[in-house]
């Protein structure tokens, strides 16, 4: 039997609750299927590690998370830090450092739960959005001088390269040709930003050859937001930059439902350094603590990882007990309109796999 070694970051905020939650819906799970065993060990890492070490997680971290094959994070993000910091030394550290240059963010209504958009229920918009996730607007290249005189300077560039913009065109079409509408929009802003983004755009033209089955178009990061809301039956696979699809994906997670619900992926496809899945959600310090967390984002991004272990039948079970759960919306959380609480949705979606028939 496989045993999979799992790190788990449970991080800051309601990550701690939610991530709690997945692990224990994973171990279900492995006890269904009986084909596979998951050792997880849990890392204390964030804020707190951050105030009692000045650093949010130790120098050789990336070395202890490299024998891993997969790792769990919930979120990054404490009031009493600066959002630069928790980000950049934790999250940021280890998508970069592990070449996870692939953000993989699905957004679909799922059953019982009501979208903002009027008229727009489950089976009506079904997105994946691939965000380019190692450079662009995050290349952390830039600086500050003079600080505090009147002349300061602070500047951010953002870094694109022919190589990591060809990879994620090219995985962009990889995952849109998979999908059955082989759709693949590719949002820019290269009306304004008149060089990495209109090399960004020629490089989309040139990989696009190569993928003659699917069927392409084109549209400005802020024509984009209004196409989502206005007309989302339009659209399938997106790809996008490091900021803009970050931007789009919390208005695809607000459109679907809730931010609580939606997963995210960071690959390494190539697979020599571990990849790493979490709930979109950041750290949401004003329900910490209450209990009331929705722990669905994180369930939804348990499955993507048993998905990318190659555990696909396990993976599928897992969203099928979610969907029960919703569909049946007696136990939904109170970010989704119900009263539930984490606890009482994580024991539901557990008694859903384990009295699932298959
Ligand atoms: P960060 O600064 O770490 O990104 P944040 O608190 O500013 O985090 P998010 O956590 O992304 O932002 O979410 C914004 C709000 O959405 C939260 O304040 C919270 O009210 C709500 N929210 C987010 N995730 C969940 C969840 N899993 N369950 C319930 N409500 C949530």
């Amino acid at each position: 039997m496989t045993t999979y070694r799992i790190a788990a970051i449970p991080g800051d905020g309601i990550g701690g609750e939610v991530i709690t939650a997945g692990v224990e819906v994973l171990a279900a799970l492995a006890e269904k299927d009986g084909g596979f065993n998951l050792d997880v060990q849990s890392f204390p890492w964030g804020a707190d590690y951050y105030l009692e070490h000045g650093q949010m997680m130790p120098a050789g971290g990336l070395d202890t998370l490299k024998g891993f094959d997969a790792i769990y994070f919930g979120s990054a993000g404490d009031p009493r830090i600066p959002d630069h910091i928790t980000l950049w030394q934790l999250r940021l550290n280890i998508c970069q450092g592990f070449g996870q240059y692939a953000n993989v963010r699905p957004t679909r209504v799922l059953p019982g739960v009501k979208s903002p958009l009027a008229g727009i229920g489950p089976g009506d918009f079904d997105w994946v959005i691939v965000r380019e996730n190692s450079e662009g607007e995050y290349a952390g290249i830039g600086g500050r001088a003079h600080q505090n005189f009147p002349q300061e300077v602070g500047m951010d560039v953002s870094v694109f390269t022919r190589s990591g913009v060809e990879r994620i065109h090219r995985f962009a079409f990889e995952l849109a040709r998979t999908r059955p509408r082989k759709l693949l929009t590719m949002v820019t802003k290269s009306n304004a930003q008149r060089h990495g983004m209109v090399m960004w755009d020629e490089i989309f033209d040139n990989v696009k050859a190569d993928y003659p089955d699917v069927q392409t178009d084109k549209m400005l990061v802020d024509a984009m937001t209004t196409r989502m809301v206005l007309d989302p039956k339009s659209l399938d696979t997106i790809v996008a930059t490091n900021l803009h699809a970050d931007i789009l994906s919390d208005l695809a997670a607000a459109l679907s439902g809730s931010m609580g619900i939606a997963p995210t992926a960071n690959l390494r496809p190539e697979k020599d350094f571990p990849s790493m899945f979490e709930p979109i959600h950041g750290s949401a310090f004003d329900i910490m603590g209450q209990g009331i967390a929705n722990p669905i984002g994180a369930f939804w991004s348990a499955s993507m990882m048993l998905e990318d272990l190659g555990e696909k039948p396990a993976a599928a079970r897992l969203m099928a007990a979610i969907e029960r759960v919703t569909a049946a919306a007696d136990v939904l959380p109170k970010d989704l309109g119900g009263e539930a609480t984490t606890r009482q949705v994580t024991d539901a979606v557990i008694e859903a796999l384990r009295s699932a028939n298959d």
